[in-house]
């Protein structure tokens, strides 16, 4: 059997005969996986942002929804002078909302992006920098302790504006890694993290690559009801497909 790479070309034998077997939870089962990620897409070059508030707007913004939308939104804020904190916190809510229309639940969204604006302004003059100079541990509570900010978005914020080595997991993680037969279905975001965690090393360019090439499994082959497994790359390490074609 082969499995395809985006360059049309095919891993080998060797290659697929290497793939680790179901319940071998170690980090070459988790490497392997990366490695056939990252042969199929190459570097993702994520998070797209030319500022770290950027980032962490984006990071805010996609929550619910796709990235197309939220590029909307932030060329919306973009174009009208909102992507710098400062001007982002003198705004007002309705100016805000306006942009932000295509990320759907805007007005909630609004709140958080105030939220967050108001904390740094609050408490860091506006230095977003000051803030991330914290350790990754403090940082995280703070975050968590701003209006809005749940795990996923914290620990975005922490490895791709801050680049520090938290491992961001989220739905994509939970259902090809559960059909991967690595975790199953029910599993929380902290035991999903604390299982990358514990057995890669604290590698903000690993991690960083890592979930953006998760993504783009998910993206492009795992959906819910109709994933792609005869194109996927990880077709040879996955349960899901056995038994179903
Ligand atoms: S083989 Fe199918 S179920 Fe498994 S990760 Fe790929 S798309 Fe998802």
């Amino acid at each position: 059997m082969n499995v395809p790479r985006e360059d049309g070309q095919n891993l080998n034998r060797n290659e697929i005969a290497s793939a680790p077997k179901a319940g071998e939870n170690s980090i070459h089962e988790l490497m392997y996986i990366y490695n056939r990620m990252f042969e199929y897409f190459g570097s993702r070059s994520w998070w797209p942002g030319e500022t770290i508030f950027e980032i962490c707007v984006g990071a805010i913004l996609t929550q619910s929804v796709s990235w197309k939308n939220v590029m909307k939104a932030i060329e919306n804020l973009k174009r009208a002078g909102f992507l710098e904190l400062e001007s982002m916190y003198n705004a007002s809510d309705e100016a805000i909302e306006q942009c932000i229309i295509p990320t759907m639940y805007y007005r909630m969204k609004t709140k958080k992006l105030k939220a967050f604006v108001g904390h740094i302004m609050q408490k860091y003059n506006g230095n977003l920098t000051k803030m991330f100079n914290k350790d990754m541990d403090s940082l995280r509570i703070e975050l968590l302790g701003i209006y809005g900010i749940g795990p996923e978005t914290a620990d975005s914020i922490i490895l791709y504006a801050a680049e520090k080595p938290a491992f961001v997991v989220d739905a994509y993680t939970r259902r090809i890694f559960s059909r991967l037969g690595i975790f199953s279905e029910d599993v929380t975001y902290d035991e999903m993290q604390d299982y990358f965690m514990k057995r890669l090393s604290p590698d903000v360019p690993l991690y960083n690559e890592y979930h953006a090439l998760v993504t783009g499994i998910g993206n492009r082959f795992c959906s819910n009801k109709r994933p792609k497994c005869k194109e996927c790359p990880l077709r040879e390490r996955c349960f899901y497909p056995q038994g179903r074609e």
